[in-house]
């Protein structure tokens, strides 16, 4: 793989990456510590990819940047409904005068996640985190946390003020023409752009160069396979040419999309099998977490992490490769010779 810029922008400070894309990166209070956002095209008609968090910092971070281009974007786009990638959708929305531009399915999910009451967000996990076989002392904690979306994200605009994209649509952005290519496994539905005129995909969280995309099995959304949908992607990319450029919403540019794809097929292959092996007795996915994961895990990670290892899960047992036990009120799974 090859990184074609020896230097990233520093936090809130823009820098050109191609023709009409300039690469932003917003700082974030998390293990992963930043996010990044394009803006497309000139001053006037701007269209800016993806917001960060919702915090004083990030805030602060565009102010500071559309103050000194002059004027805020024209238009926004979100690629998905993570608080890292639409956090200020609702911030940011009020203060532009052109469209806002997502994912019917992905905004929908926004909102009706920002809308949970707290009690409720916190049940779900609780029964979530104890029918897998996490410890109490860890179901407790979420019980103090409420809705944790809610807390990342400003409130996302209503559906009406939304113009949704779909997957194979070509669309306009500041000028330039787009396909849009839906991923799905990482978030259920989210936008990708490809603009076939210089090979440039924004591949939001499908493709990052030095980390795996969470993939995981959430309790409040609907895809139960997110594994299958997730490679299906995956080859999906692989019909684009070899020297794409990747821009990436978490590390830096790069080009070597095929080797990148190839590599994620191959950890998620091998995770599969440690998995089957290590289900020779019946496991619960936090008996697994060992197998998967060697650090110690923040509350933030322990989440991924369930959902991380039922996923693998889910999709071993569509393949018919181990088989769901439910005892004593804790989902285990066990795998079968083949
Ligand atoms: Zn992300």
């Amino acid at each position: 793989m090859d990184y074609p810029f020896k230097r990233e922008p520093e936090p809130g400070k823009k820098f050109t990456v191609c023709e009409g894309v300039d690469w932003i990166r917003m700082p974030l209070p998390f293990a992963l510590d930043h996010v990044n956002c394009w803006l497309l095209g000139e001053p006037g008609l701007q269209v800016l990819i993806d917001t960060g968090v919702n915090d004083q910092s990030t805030q602060e971070h565009w102010h500071t940047l559309f103050n000194d281009i002059g004027q805020w974007p024209k238009d926004l786009l979100v690629t998905h409904f993570h608080p890292d990638h639409m956090g200020l959708a609702g911030w940011i929305g009020e203060k532009i005068s052109g469209e806002l531009l997502g994912s019917a399915i992905e905004i929908n999910t926004a909102r009706t996640l920002h809308g949970i009451e707290s009690e409720a967000y916190e049940h779900t996990y609780q029964q979530w985190y104890s029918s897998n076989g996490l410890p109490q002392s860890t179901c407790d904690t979420v019980r103090s946390n409420g809705n944790t979306y809610k807390g990342k994200v400003f409130p996302p605009p209503v559906q009406s003020k939304w113009r949704f994209l779909a997957d194979g649509k070509c669309v306009e952005l500041a000028g330039r023409n787009y396909r849009v290519i839906v991923g799905r496994g990482h978030s259920p539905d989210m936008i990708m752009l490809y603009r076939e005129d210089d090979h440039v995909l924004i591949a939001a969280d499908q493709v990052l160069p030095r980390i795996t995309p969470n993939v995981s099995v959430m309790p409040r959304l609907s895809d139960n396979n997110p594994l299958q949908s997730f490679l299906h992607t995956l080859t999906k990319l692989e019909a684009l040419p070899d020297d794409t450029l990747v821009l990436p919403s978490h590390g830096q540019p790069f080009k070597g999309l095929k080797p990148r794809l190839a590599f994620l097929k191959t950890h998620h292959e091998l995770r599969l099998d440690e998995i089957w092996q290590a289900c020779k007795s019946p496991c619960s996915a936090h008996d697994l977490f060992p197998v998967l994961f060697s650090r110690k895990l923040d509350a933030q990670q322990t989440s991924f992490a369930l959902g991380e290892t039922l996923a693998h899960l889910h999709y071993l047992e569509q393949q018919g490769r181990v088989q769901r036990l439910e005892q004593a009120s804790i989902t285990r799974f066990k795998s079968i010779a083949t």
